[in-house]
């Protein structure tokens, strides 16, 4: 009984893992290295499974604390008392309401915030350290999703916006991380993902709720990439000028939406010296002529460049923003004293979606179809599984 329990629960995760589109198995704290690890169900309750069938049921305000050993295997006790030692464990929630709140330690000690998450679990030993996969439906991890990314204070008609991109980015790299035996990390490199939050969320429900399953696709029905940063500064970026790659979904354009908001300008000081001496360095850029200098010192940009002061001296912007943390890539210099000021424009790479500006054009009465499409040209709305509407 407890095996043919077990065999379908496991057929259901693998099943829902692996082959069902609208579920996903994101690895959760996956830039920490866990030693240990507690589980403590806040609401509703948990199976607990290991490859040999079902070992538990933990109920709200229960926990299992888990711990690797140096043999590579994780170490269970359930309210104290040991349980015994497994390779993997699975957590299956008894309803899809139900969630837990994981309280990892890690190997040197420090502790991690704690989060709660829905859907269920695979839990499991690798490297000496503990990996937590969380498998949950696409619409449940976009609520995690865009607390995350965007806070939870934006007007309902934005999350929109972005329950859109995330789930078009979802669909967009479900094979990212096919080697480790999952579909998207929760960090950056894929999206932020830290938890479903669990308080007062209307506006970030009713977005993804009225939004189910669209995503964006090009006039050929072939997936959208769906980028976007904090303010485009005026005028959006093109790939090949932020990347080593050229997509012709993004032709620069205008945006007077963001050139007002809070991160619409920036400064920054660097000493003369120090501009002048990395590049000469990094570009053979002959800093012994006065005019080279003059022209390091002030450069403009009234629109985007890829290139510092000229293409031919094969300067990359990107790289100057990289090595000197620049908030954006689309500044001017001029000298002052013995140092270069930096004038710069927006927030983040510039490409797609302009977060600033489009809740500017929330705040006008902008639809969230008019925001896509002034953002993302050429784009339409599409289902996650089959094309439907349009626009
Ligand atoms: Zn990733
Ligand atoms: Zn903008």
């Amino acid at each position: 009984m407890k095996v043919t329990n077990y065999l379908i629960s496991f057929l259901f995760f693998f099943n829902v893992c692996h082959h069902d589109a609208q579920n996903l198995l994101v690895q959760v704290f996956s830039q920490k290295k866990i030693h240990s690890i507690e589980l403590e169900v806040v609401l509703g309750s948990y199976q607990v499974q290991s490859a040999d069938g079902f070992l538990s049921e933990i109920n709200e305000g229960q926990s299992l604390k888990l711990q690797v050993n140096s043999s590579n295997q994780i170490h269970v006790t359930k309210n104290g008392i040991f349980m015994g030692v497994y390779d993997t464990l699975f957590l299956f929630q008894s309803s899809h309401l139900d969630y837990i709140r994981l309280s990892p330690n890690l190997s040197n000690k420090t502790k991690v915030k704690p989060r709660e998450y829905e859907g269920d679990f695979e839990i499991s030993a690798f490297h000496s350290h503990i990996q937590v996969l969380n498998s949950i439906f696409v619409e449940s991890y976009l609520e995690g999703v865009l607390a995350s990314e965007a806070g939870v204070r934006c007007a309902k008609e934005y999350y929109k916006i972005q329950a859109i991109i995330s789930r078009t980015f979802a669909r967009n790299n479900l094979h990212k991380h096919d080697d480790a035996g999952f579909n998207l990390c929760d960090a950056v490199h894929c999206q932020a993902y830290y938890g479903n939050y669990q308080g007062e969320l209307t506006a970030i429900n009713e977005g993804i709720k009225e939004t189910n399953g669209l995503v964006l696709v090009d006039s050929n029905n072939v997936s959208f990439p769906t980028f976007f940063s904090a303010n485009c500064g005026g005028q959006s970026a093109e790939t090949d000028q932020i990347w080593n790659k050229s997509l012709p979904n993004y032709v620069s354009h205008e945006d007077t939406f963001c050139v007002h908001t809070r991160q619409a300008n920036w400064e920054v000081y660097i000493s003369k010296a120090k501009f002048l001496s990395y590049l000469s360095k990094n570009y053979y850029f002959d800093i012994s002529k006065p005019e080279q200098r003059d022209m390091a010192f002030n450069f403009t940009q009234n629109e985007r460049k890829t290139f510092f002061i000229h293409p031919s001296f094969g300067i990359p912007l990107r790289d100057l923003r990289s090595t000197f943390k620049l908030r954006s890539t689309f500044f001017s210099c001029e000298p002052v004293g013995d140092k270069v000021l930096l004038r710069g424009r927006g927030f983040g790479h510039g490409i797609g979606l302009c977060q600033e500006g489009a809740m500017e054009m929330v705040k006008r009465g902008y639809s969230y179809k008019e925001i896509l499409s002034f953002y993302f040209r050429g784009a339409r709305l599409s289902g996650w599984n089959n094309p439907i509407s349009h626009w």
